[in-house]
């Protein structure tokens, strides 16, 4: 997180407002490798490339807001965490960060499997042909449709959220003659987030069945019970942009101690141990996310370890990142609408998107990287905020950034690392249209999700 105040002055305010951002870069051309998706550069005309393809081009062929997936970033990342943890442990991508057909051959073609969390999610997965046993099915409301449309498929684990749903799932398994398996989620006790992490009311949320008070054991007792369930596991996610592995320590910890309250009770050894998603991208350059390789190799020596002494065979583990594989590999292209420079404070830029294509700005003060992408500039930075265009002063893009002084109407700019939770979470708030997803590769681009347009918004309209 960049936190440093007063940086040296740019020429537009003669005195900075207190906010959250760093002195501006030396150079507000360069573009930080560690945010922005692996095939992006200039070309000799200082204009921002990626994939081989100039982003001026892509914003007249495309329109613009769009946003600009790197393919060959997005299948080296997949890969990656497919490497990393080897044959012996699983990568479930995460589909809620961003998913489209495209992306789910991708997953499929590199190796990894699929988490869901509604019909609308299986469905997509289903129809892109990923096989329904790679798939786990997520939630803490499935309804009854849901669950037995992923019996029905078969897929490949149900992660159980609540005593309800184990006899909820145990009975629509039962009644169409199968046996599900299915892992139980449970609340270890922390909650970490970005560099800390809380170990005091995290069972205060709405996912999983808190191991405190034995009603994680009770809930893997009564599953036991049951005809209709296969349980392959426990699974434990503990929070979101992590960078500190020591939660996920605590957490294996408690879970290894569950699978060993198991053991001793019942005699049995569960097979499976999934330690979720949440691992931290790089959103600005003071932001330090750890490698694949890095996560893996702590995951699994913990796990181990704890296996070891509890005399516990190892289980094979899971993970479930999202962020962490589609953050980094797309940014948003907008054009720069209008320039207004308030003295003594901020010059605020308008783009022509907003909170419609991210909201995680408002709904989380999330932290970007933005730029000028279309030319260079030797001009002086000027503080500024990124807005969009919604009837709503809380329509902040990037709330504290640097851009070049000369910036004009015209300009195209891009903000990085918007691949995850940005169109899987973008709205038609104004009717604005949701923007397209652009995938480029080797020198050619192509949609792989079209963006809206009027007609489909009045047929949905049917008063
Ligand atoms: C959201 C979620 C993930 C993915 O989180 P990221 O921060 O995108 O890695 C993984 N597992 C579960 C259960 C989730 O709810």
């Amino acid at each position: 997180m960049s936190r440093s105040a007063h940086p040296a002055g740019p020429r537009h305010a003669d005195v900075l407002p207190e906010g959250h951002y760093s002195a501006p870069a030396d150079d507000l051309n360069a573009l930080d490798p560690k945010v922005w998706a692996h095939t992006v550069g200039r070309d000799a005309d200082g204009v921002v490339t990626v994939g081989g393809i100039a982003v001026t081009q892509l914003a007249e062929e495309y329109g613009t807001p769009a946003y600009i997936l790197d393919e060959a970033d997005f299948r080296d990342r997949a890969r990656a965490w497919r490497t990393a943890f080897g044959n012996d442990a699983d990568v479930f991508y995460a589909g809620k960060a961003f998913l489209s057909r495209a992306v789910v051959r991708w997953l499929h073609e590199e190796g990894l499997n699929l988490d869901v969390c509604s019909a609308g999610e299986l469905a997509t997965a289903l129809s892109a042909g990923m096989p329904a046993e790679r798939i786990a099915f997520h939630g803490n409301n499935k309804s009854p449709e849901e669950i037995e449309r992923a019996v029905r498929a078969g897929v490949g684990r149900i992660v159980i959220d609540s005593f309800q749903e184990i006899v909820r799932v145990a009975h629509i398994a039962q009644s169409l003659g199968r046996r599900q398996p299915v892992q139980i989620r449970i609340t270890v006790g922390v909650e970490a987030h970005t560099h800390e992490f809380i170990a005091t009311a995290h069972e205060d949320q709405k996912f999983g069945i808190p191991l405190a008070g034995g009603q994680a054991a009770e809930a893997v007792r009564r599953a036991l019970q049951l005809d209709g369930l296969e349980v392959i596991g426990i699974h434990s996610h503990i929070g979101s942009q992590i960078f500190d592995m020591s939660g996920f320590e605590v957490a294996a910890h408690r879970v290894v101690g569950l699978l060993k309250d198991i053991r001793d009770e019942h005699g049995v050894e569960l097979p499976e141990i999934d330690l979720g998603g949440g691992l931290g991208i790089a959103y600005t350059s003071a932001d330090d996310p750890r490698e694949p390789h890095e996560i893996a190799k702590a995951l699994t020596e913990i796990v181990t370890r704890e296996c070891e002494s509890a005399r516990l065979r190892t289980p094979r583990i899971s993970v479930e990142p999202g962020r962490a594989i589609v953050g980094p590999t797309a940014f948003t292209l907008y054009e720069v609408g209008t320039v207004k420079p308030l003295d003594g404070l901020r010059t605020y830029v308008s783009v022509d998107g907003g909170m419609s294509d991210n909201i995680r700005t408002a709904l989380y003060d999330a932290e970007y990287s933005v730029a000028l992408v279309s030319r260079t500039s030797d001009a002086e930075p000027m503080l500024v905020r990124v807005v969009g265009k919604h009837c709503e002063s809380g329509d902040i893009v990037v709330k504290d950034a640097f851009l070049p002084g000369d910036l004009a109407p015209g300009d195209l700019v891009a903000v990085a690392a918007t691949g995850a939770y940005c169109r899987s979470m973008a709205s038609n708030y104004n009717h604005a249209l949701r923007p397209p997803v652009v995938a480029v590769r080797d020198g050619a681009a192509r949609v792989i999700v079209r963006r809206e347009t009027e007609d489909d918004l009045l047929r949905l309209d049917v008063g």
